[in-house]
C-alpha cells in the first residue's frame, strides 16, 4: 500500500533548525523559528501559567472527556477576550465557539465547517500569508485565491491593490485577514483600512475569516483586536480562529478557539451543531490541560493581572528590539532604509534581502533565516544585536 509513496522534502524551517543546531559557531543566531524567546534565547513557561497549572494539579478531580466544544468557561472567557465583554454580537447571543487544538485546529475545523455550508467556497488569502494557511484551508476543500498585500521592494502594504482585488468579491466567498502582527510580513492594517474593509464586507457580502494568533503582541490586547471587533459589529456573519500559543506561551499544549458570529441566535444554534459534528468526526474532543490553564488565568483577577504584565513584557521586548534593530543597522552603516521594521508589529518582518544574501549570512556569520528573509525578531537580543547588524551591513 505504501511502497509507491514518494518522500516529501522537509519543512524548510525544520531543516534550518537542524543546520542551526549542528553549527558550532558560538555567535550563531536563529531567526527562523516562530516562537518567542527571552533575552537569553529561552522560551520559558509564563509565571501565571505555572501558577494556574499548580492550582489545577491540586484541584483537578477527573480526566473524563470534556466534550467536543471544550468547557463553557474557556469558551466564554475567550469570546470575551477576543471581542471584548460588552460586544453587541455577544449581547445578541449570536456567537458560538469550540475549544480547539491550537490555532491550527481552529483554522481546520472552521474550514471544514465552511465547506459544509458552501462546498468548495473560495477563500481569498493575502499575498504573502502564513504558509500553513494553504494546506489547513485547502485540504478541507476550500479554493484558495490570493489578494495583493505586501510589496517587498518598498516594504509596505499594497492596500490599494488589495482593495481593487477584493472589489468584485461577493456573497459566498471568504476573505482571510490577519487580526494583527501579520505573519510573515509584520505590516498590519490601519484603523482606516479596517473601516474600509468592513464597509466592503457589509456592502459586497463576503464573509470575513480572521486569524488571530498574536493578540497582545502588537499594541495590546484590545488594540490588537480593534479591527476584528469592528468587523464583528459590521457584518452578520464572520469566523475567527484564535490561538493561545504565543500570548500564553502554551505552544505545545495546543490551545485555540474556533469562533463563529452568526446572523441570529437560531442560526447560531443550528450552526454550532454542525461545527461540533465536524469536531466529532475529526479529533472528537479537544485536549483539556492547556485550555484549563487559560480559563483559570482569565477568570482569576490576580492571575490575569500577572499574565497581562508578562504579556506586556514580551510585547515591549519585541518592540524594543525593533527599534534597536533600526538604530543598530544605521550605526553599522547598512545601506537602505530599515525604518519600516519599527513601524511593523509582532514576531516577524522581512529584512528585504535576496536569497543569496540570506545564504551568505548563514555561511559567513552563522545567522539563520528562511530564504524569504523573514526574521523572527525575538531571536535577537541586546547581546547579539551588534553582531547581527554588522553582518547584515557587510553583505548588503
Ligand atoms: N496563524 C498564524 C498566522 C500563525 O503564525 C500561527 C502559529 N505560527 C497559527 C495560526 C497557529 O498556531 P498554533 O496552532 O500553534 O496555535
Amino acid at each position: 500500500m505504501f511502497k509507491h509513496l514518494s518522500s516529501l522534502s522537509p519543512d524548510p524551517i525544520l531543516g534550518l533548525l537542524a543546520s542551526y543546531r549542528a553549527d558550532e559557531n558560538p555567535h550563531k543566531i536563529d531567526l527562523g523559528v516562530g516562537v518567542y524567546k527571552d533575552e537569553s534565547g529561552h522560551t520559558g513557561v509564563l509565571q501565571a501559567v505555572k501558577e494556574a497549572e499548580t492550582r489545577l494539579l491540586q484541584s483537578e478531580e477527573t480526566k473524563a472527556y470534556i466534550g467536543p466544544a471544550g468547557t463553557v468557561g474557556f469558551n466564554r472567557a475567550m469570546q470575551e477576550l477576543i471581542l471584548g465583554a460588552d460586544h453587541p454580537a455577544l449581547a445578541a447571543n449570536r456567537v458560538r465557539s469550540a475549544q480547539t487544538p491550537g490555532g491550527c485546529g481552529a483554522l481546520r475545523v472552521l474550514a471544514e465547517f465552511v465547506n459544509r455550508a458552501e462546498p468548495g467556497a473560495t477563500i481569498w488569502v493575502s499575498d504573502p500569508t502564513w504558509a500553513n494557511h494553504v494546506p489547513l484551508l485547502g485540504n478541507a476543500g476550500l479554493q484558495i485565491k490570493t489578494y495583493p498585500y505586501y510589496d517587498r521592494a518598498s516594504s509596505s502594504l499594497r492596500f490599494e491593490a488589495m482593495v481593487e482585488a477584493l472589489s468584485e468579491v461577493g456573497r459566498g466567498d471568504l476573505v482571510l485577514l490577519h487580526a494583527c502582527c501579520h505573519n510573515p510580513c509584520g505590516a498590519d492594517l490601519s484603523r482606516d483600512q479596517w473601516r474600509q474593509l468592513a464597509q466592503m464586507a457589509q456592502k459586497q457580502g463576503f464573509t470575513p475569516f480572521i486569524d488571530m494568533a498574536y493578540q497582545g503582541f502588537g499594541e495590546g490586547l484590545a488594540d490588537d483586536a480593534w479591527g476584528l471587533r469592528l468587523m464583528a459589529e459590521s457584518v452578520d456573519e464572520m469566523l475567527v480562529a484564535a490561538s493561545c500559543s504565543k500570548n500564553f506561551g502554551l505552544y505545545r499544549e495546543r490551545v485555540g478557539l474556533a469562533m463563529v458570529v452568526y446572523g441570529d441566535a437560531a442560526s447560531a444554534d443550528r450552526g454550532q451543531s454542525q461545527l461540533l459534528n465536524v469536531v466529532r468526526g475529526n479529533y472528537s474532543m479537544p485536549p483539556s490541560h492547556g485550555a484549563a490553564i487559560v480559563e483559570s488565568i482569565l477568570s482569576d483577577a490576580g492571575l490575569r493581572a500577572n499574565w497581562e504584565e508578562e504579556l506586556t513584557e514580551m510585547r515591549e521586548r519585541i518592540n524594543g528590539l525593533r527599534l534597536g534593530l533600526v538604530e543598530n543597522l544605521a550605526a553599522a552603516g547598512a545601506s537602505g532604509d530599515f525604518s519600516f521594521i519599527q513601524r511593523q508589529k509582532g514576531m516577524f518582518s522581512f529584512l528585504g534581502i535576496t536569497p543569496e544574501q540570506v545564504q551568505r549570512l548563514q555561511q559567513e556569520y552563522s545567522i539563520y533565516m528562511v530564504d524569504s528573509s523573514r526574521i523572527s525578531i525575538a531571536g535577537l537580543s541586546q547581546s547579539n544585536m551588534e553582531y547581527f547588524c554588522r553582518a547584515v551591513a557587510s553583505i548588503l
